[in-house]
């Protein structure tokens, strides 16, 4: 058979020339489409796949895009997955981007002609919706903000920080190392569990650069505790700066305990760190908002050209504050009996399709560093455990949860237009148990 394949196969160029494949070549580059074909053309060789398929196994086997990125469905029931990106753009965040993906006026005032401020209509954005920051600045991510902050303000000076707030952010990255990777000090005050504002307040010297107050974003400390609020911080004469983490910039009603940006600067805050991709819904991004003569230090030193961030992020940035609700302020929003419906006429959908699935109560997370310990009532479609893995593999992926031995598909995060797509994707990756009725041939 293997020879016999030899010499039946097509070469490669040969199977080039079909018209799908080279469409494929002018919108995906041709080492790509070419690396597609040598591939299937590899498993004809060894016998995998007969010589006769190799052109539609190609045209079938092309990427959506030229990016090794793929969609996935996140149907976790986690709203802001790291692994997958954190928060989804809202379609006019895609929009700004795809927009601002050519030359664009990032940083040039197109009525005068001369070289603007970069940046500066996503700033005035930032500003109108905490007009308690008397200025802001956006760099890379949160930890670029913190990192920022850390250099400017206390580069061989201390910062003065609970032991109740050493926080790991993920993947082994610790803020006490990111910190002290400046060239700052830190001057732990407190222990894990109880912190007073007199241990503060007998740390702080004519060496503090400032006071850092860190929101416990993944974790809860409960029991024999006590912390310091910005107020009473505040107060201690030298400069606060508060990582908020999550991005709010104003009070959550959904998320009582989440601090914000306009609270934390009211309460007496000098400056406010926040990433741009968890609740406030945008591209990855770090925020600094709060007193003008810091965020002046700050984008006047060096590093702050080394952690500026794009056009695109700017343009995303800029949607997802001026535009409509983004994603993750729906998934925080619906109402469970929105969800289970969902959930019911996915899963009677799937049902006629043979697949043993139905319509559960589930419970969904924030995550990504946003509100550890809430709960959101939720609904799943539940599905044979087995599904979890050809959904991995889907296109889209689909990414659910295993739980007591069923495969759920939570849809908190998945957005209602996704319901479509989602099925299909199921119905293409979970095999039908023979004499369902799809066997037979209905
Ligand atoms: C998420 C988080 C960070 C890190 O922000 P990135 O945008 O991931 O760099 C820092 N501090 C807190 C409190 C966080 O929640």
């Amino acid at each position: 058979m293997p020879d016999d394949a030899r010499r039946s196969l097509s070469p490669t160029d040969a199977v080039l020339s079909d018209p799908r494949l080279a469409a494929a070549t002018d919108r995906l580059g041709r080492k790509l489409v070419k690396a597609v074909v040598v591939g299937v053309q590899k498993r004809a060789r060894a016998g995998e796949i007969p010589p006769s398929e190799v052109t539609e196994r190609a045209v079938a086997a092309l990427p959506a895009t030229a990016s090794g990125l793929r969609p996935v469905i996140n149907a976790t029931g986690v709203l802001l997955h790291t692994n997958l990106g954190r928060a989804p753009l809202s379609a006019a965040a895609c929009e700004a981007l795809l927009a601002a993906s050519g030359t664009t006026d990032v940083e040039l005032n197109l009525v005068t002609g001369v070289r603007s401020r970069r940046g500066g209509s996503v700033i005035e954005a930032l500003l109108q919706q905490v007009p308690d920051a008397e200025a802001a600045q956006v760099v890379n991510n949160g930890a670029a903000a913190l990192v920022l902050a850390a250099t400017a303000l206390a580069k061989g000076r201390d910062i003065v920080v609970s032991r109740g707030e050493m926080v790991e952010i993920g993947d082994g990255f610790r803020l006490p190392d990111l910190l002290v990777c400046t060239g700052a000090r830190l001057r732990e005050v407190g222990t894990t569990n109880r912190t007073a504002l007199a241990d503060y307040a007998s740390a702080v010297g004519p060496e503090t650069g400032f006071i850092l107050k860190v929101h416990p974003s993944n974790f809860r400390i409960t029991g024999f505790t006590r912390d310091v609020g910005v107020a009473d911080l505040s107060g201690l004469g030298v400069p606060v700066v508060a990582d908020i983490g999550s991005g709010l910039l104003a009070p959550e009603p959904a998320l009582p305990d989440e601090p914000d940006a306009t609270s934390w600067l009211r309460a007496g805050a000098s400056l406010v760190t926040a990433s741009g991709d968890k609740l406030l819904g945008g591209p990855q991004c770090g925020l600094l908002l709060g007193r003008a003569d810091l965020v002046r230090r700050l984008a006047r030193h060096p590093l702050a050209r080394a952690l500026r961030v794009d056009k695109l992020t700017f343009a995303a940035l800029e949607a997802t504050l001026r535009g409509p609700a983004p994603p993750v302020h729906t998934a925080l929003h619906t109402d469970r009996g929105r969800l289970r419906e969902r959930a019911e006429r996915l899963a009677a959908e799937l049902r006629r399709h043979g697949l043993d699935s139905r319509a559960v109560d589930s419970e969904a997370v924030i995550g990504g560093g946003g509100a550890p310990g809430v709960t959101l009532p939720s609904a799943a479609v539940s599905l044979p455990a087995h599904c979890a893995d050809p959904l991995r593999r889907a296109a889209p992926a689909v990414m659910g949860r295993v739980e007591s031995g069923r495969c759920l598909l939570d849809l908190r995060a998945v957005p209602e237009a996704a319901d479509p797509a989602l099925a299909a994707a199921v119905r293409r990756a979970c095999p039908v148990p023979p004499g369902r009725p799809d066997q037979r041939g209905r």
